[in-house]
């Protein structure tokens, strides 16, 4: 064996190039961490089209709310967030003293110590998933009206996973239809929603297939409800082969969560039952990556289906949104 060729530690070796590796350059800005990227217009122009397809096949009578990066700590912790995903989750923090507290922080950054270790919680997290808020809400409400209600929700979501794969970001924009109502409009709602996600996935010219799946739940305990919530089907995703067949991209997931949020936030259906909810969740920067991915780097070069749906084609789209792309 020739010692000389191998690296020494593994910090110094190589890393392993990564499919998606050729998209990095083209799609973003790298910002200093992992996980987390400036997008380019090229890049962004996708998202915003896919986000109007999502738009037009939003069902009639959902109701549409945007949420900010961040929710109440609180919410996040009551919605049991800390017994599934602890690992995962970022907290907003602060300089919360008195300011001689905060200038003697400060004091210790400037002669090159540790100002952190002076920070402490606020009331906010970053949010996880875009449909935690949205509980709460139909909570205050009052009982249910019958057949439920649907919610169309976003999110500028964080995950603290840091990786150098980009469909692994730790900021990451998610898309979600969520119902609340009884067991069979939720269940019906799922149906409806796993039929229509892949007549979108179609439309885009992804290759796909739909398999259960369950959560990332930390620990041991953790594998264990992994296991019993596949063992109910309460998790379905889409998945798209970007890397290899056998390590497909999640671009979409289909959840039921029973009544966890109906018990949680006391919120009852017509019947005075707690409700059940579920949501569909799209990832939008993954099925973004994912379209780069498949169909290239130069969307006006994309199959002539797909430029349809995505309305690229239409005249005066074009010339308002190349300029950026070139
Ligand atoms: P879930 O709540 O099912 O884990 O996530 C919903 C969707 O968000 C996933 O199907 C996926 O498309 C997207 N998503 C989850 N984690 C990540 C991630 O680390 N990076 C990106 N880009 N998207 C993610
Ligand atoms: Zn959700």
């Amino acid at each position: 064996m020739n010692v000389a060729v191998l690296p020494t530690s593994l910090e110094t070796a190589p890393q392993a190039a990564d499919p998606l590796d050729h998209l990095t350059d083209v799609l973003f800005h790298r910002m200093g961490s992992e996980g987390v990227y400036a997008r380019t217009a090229l890049y962004e122009d996708v998202v915003e089209r896919l986000a109007a397809l999502i738009s037009r096949h939003r069902e009639p009578g959902t109701e549409v709310m945007r949420f900010p990066p961040v929710m109440s700590r609180a919410q996040l912790e009551k919605s049991g967030y800390l017994k599934s995903f602890p690992n995962l989750l970022g907290c907003v923090c602060g300089l919360h003293g008195t300011e001689r507290d905060i200038n003697a922080a400060v004091a210790r950054f400037d002669a090159g110590g540790d100002w952190t270790s002076s920070l402490s919680p606020a009331d906010l997290v970053l949010s996880p998933a875009a449909c935690y808020p949205v509980y709460p809400i139909a909570a205050s409400r009052g009982r249910l009206p019958a057949g439920g209600l649907r919610f169309d929700v976003a999110a500028d979501c964080f995950r603290r996973e840091p990786s150098r794969h980009l469909d692994r970001l730790q900021s990451f924009r998610m898309r979600e239809y969520v119902c609340i109502g009884s067991p069979d409009n939720v269940a019906a709602f799922r149906e409806r929603w796993m039929a229509r996600a892949q007549g979108i996935a179609q439309d885009l010219g992804l290759s796909f297939r739909v398999d259960q799946a369950s959560d990332p739940f930390f620990g041991r305990v953790g594998q264990i409800k992994a296991v019993s919530q596949k063992q109910q089907s309460l998790k379905f995703e889409l998945l798209v082969p970007l890397r290899s067949e056998e390590q497909p991209t999640a671009c979409m997931s289909f959840n039921y969560h029973r009544d966890h949020f109906g018990t949680t936030w006391n919120i009852l259906d017509a019947r005075g039952e707690p409700a059940h909810t579920g949501c569909v969740a799209f990832g939008m920067d993954r099925l973004a990556v994912a379209m780069f991915h498949v169909h290239g780097t130069d969307p006006l070069a994309w199959p002539a289906r797909v430029r349809e749906v995505l309305d690229i084609e239409t005249p005066g789209t074009i010339d308002a949104h190349v300029e950026g792309w070139r």
